[in-house]
């Protein structure tokens, strides 16, 4: 990708996130655009840094270890997001490395994040995945059982801002998208973290506070 692809990209979708924020009487800048640069190197994510974007997004904490320690050194003010799955077992080296986290989804991983924190002293902005269609192989916590695991992030002192979610792939997504807004109204929550390449501005439509696109800024991943 050139430096000019990755500018038009950019501009597109930020266009497009414009445009269904204003419909919906929204401000545009009230919606974060996440750059989802899994499984791109850094090669292909440094001509949107140099178009001026700054929030990334990443599945997989080894993969990210690999190459934003030398981005995040070339350039300040990078801004990086999981929202992969994550094993407790790699909750100290998340913390160490995002500034937000899309997954929690189970008690277990709610108290190696607390843990991680406090040993840490630094505090990544946290949402809870919802598995917003029931799908059995989806992560995120069921929908009935939210309630209780957001109770259990305020037991353990871990701070959420919102919900995150990926509806099921082969249906149509904005019921999804209003019971997720809905959720989070009901839990008093501010912020919201649907919408991928397909659907983003539907899911801004609906409330999305946060978008995290991949295919759209970088083209078609390996
Ligand atoms: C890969 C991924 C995205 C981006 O998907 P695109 O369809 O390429 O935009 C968004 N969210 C999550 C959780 C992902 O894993």
């Amino acid at each position: 990708m050139t430096n000019d692809d990755a500018a038009a990209r950019l501009h597109t979708v930020s266009q497009e996130i414009a445009r269904a924020a204003t419909i919906a009487g929204r401000k545009p800048e009230d919606v974060t655009l996440i750059a989802v640069s899994k499984m791109h190197d850094a090669d292909a994510i440094r001509p949107l840094i140099a178009a001026g974007h700054r929030h990334f997004g990443e599945n997989r904490v080894q993969e990210a270890e690999g190459k934003w320690p030398a981005l995040r050194a070339e350039t300040p003010g990078i801004v990086l997001h999981l929202v992969g799955q994550l094993q407790s077992n790699k909750a100290e080296a998340a913390v160490a490395l995002f500034d937000a986290i899309h997954s929690v989804d189970r008690a277990s991983l709610v108290h190696a994040l607390a843990k991680a924190m406090d040993k840490a002293d630094r505090r990544p902005a946290c949402f809870v995945q919802v598995n917003i269609g029931d799908e059995a192989q989806k992560g995120g916590c069921a929908v009935a059982d939210l309630p209780a695991l957001l109770a259990e992030t305020r037991t353990a002192g871990l701070p959420i801002a919102g919900l995150m979610a990926v509806p099921p792939a082969d249906l149509e997504p904005a019921p999804y998208f209003a019971l997720l807004a809905k959720l989070a109204r009901d839990a008093g929550l501010a912020e919201l973290s649907m919408g991928m390449s397909g659907d983003y501005p539907t899911a801004v439509t609906l409330g999305a506070t946060h978008v995290r696109v991949g295919t759209a800024l970088f083209g078609d991943r390996a």
